[in-house]
């Protein structure tokens, strides 16, 4: 058996599965980790293996089939909160991490929670609040130099590679149960309020691929065709996963608006 499989059996068979992927690509990646010296140990060898398969994963990302989305097409994103903060923070000058009023912040999260969609408005609008004082540039004006606008939420750049799901419907959460969100889209929690629910309307031009199993890497909730499968003991009412895109970058907050139903 290759040494990639014997640690990471489901994440072999995707990228076996994975109709994104050449077969020279394939056979390049496995020889690379078979290559790598055997460690002592079983748990120190799937630790190199890990290292460099997410190294390799890295540098040979976003090579899917790329998508034309439908004029104006929005996509759906779940975005985790404490990404959103870990992003977000080291932006703002070391002071007072501590911006957020957390009280409001749980009682606007457990809105979410109950499907109140109009409760992701009242996070960004939060957001941008907390947000106001940190993000103008406090450098004094030069003669001679126009001032910069000030940095809104808008200008922050998404992380990439950005993963977001389709929707048959022009409005992508239109229709969807959130509490299954969450186990449908794989994703580590399964408590929606874990999650800033978020609907792009990706910038003409705009390049979105059909996520390989490279992009998902060790991932193991992904499934080869751009879609995830259910955690496992799920008893979520809805059985099928949704179809899936990347976006390596040209997103920013602006394009990321709370869903509206
Ligand atoms: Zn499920």
């Amino acid at each position: 058996m290759r040494k990639f499989e014997r640690h990471f059996p489901k994440q072999a068979k995707n990228i076996d599965d994975c109709k994104q992927l050449d077969e020279e690509t394939k056979a390049k990646f496995f020889k690379e980790i078979e290559g790598i010296t055997s460690a002592t140990d079983t748990a120190s060898e799937k630790q190199t293996v890990k290292d460099k398969a997410n190294e390799y994963f890295h540098n040979n990302q976003f090579t899917g089939q790329q998508l034309t989305l439908k004029k104006s097409e929005r996509l759906g994103r779940l975005q985790s909160w404490n990404g959103f903060i870990n992003h977000i923070e080291p932006l703002l000058p070391p002071r007072n991490k501590d911006i957020f009023d957390k009280d409001k912040l749980e009682s606007i999260k457990r809105k979410v929670k109950h499907g109140d969609l109009s409760a992701a408005e009242e996070i960004f609008n939060l957001v941008e609040e907390a947000l106001k004082p940190y993000l103008i540039p406090k450098r004094p004006l030069t003669l001679g130099k126009i001032p910069k606008p000030p940095l809104t939420l808008g200008e922050i750049p998404i992380p990439p590679l950005t993963w977001c799901f389709r929707a048959d419907t022009p409005a992508p959460f239109e229709g969807i149960h959130l509490d299954s969100l969450p186990c449908r889209l794989g994703l580590k929690y399964l408590d929606i309020q874990k999650y800033l629910p978020i609907e792009i309307t990706p910038p003409l031009n705009i390049v979105a691929k059909i996520p390989t199993a490279f992009d998902a890497g060790l991932f193991v909730h992904w499934r080869p065709g751009g879609k995830t499968c259910h955690r496992d003991g799920c008893e979520c009412q809805q059985k099928d996963g949704l179809d899936e895109v990347v976006i390596m970058d040209g997103l920013t907050y602006d394009h990321a608006k709370p869903p509206k139903i």
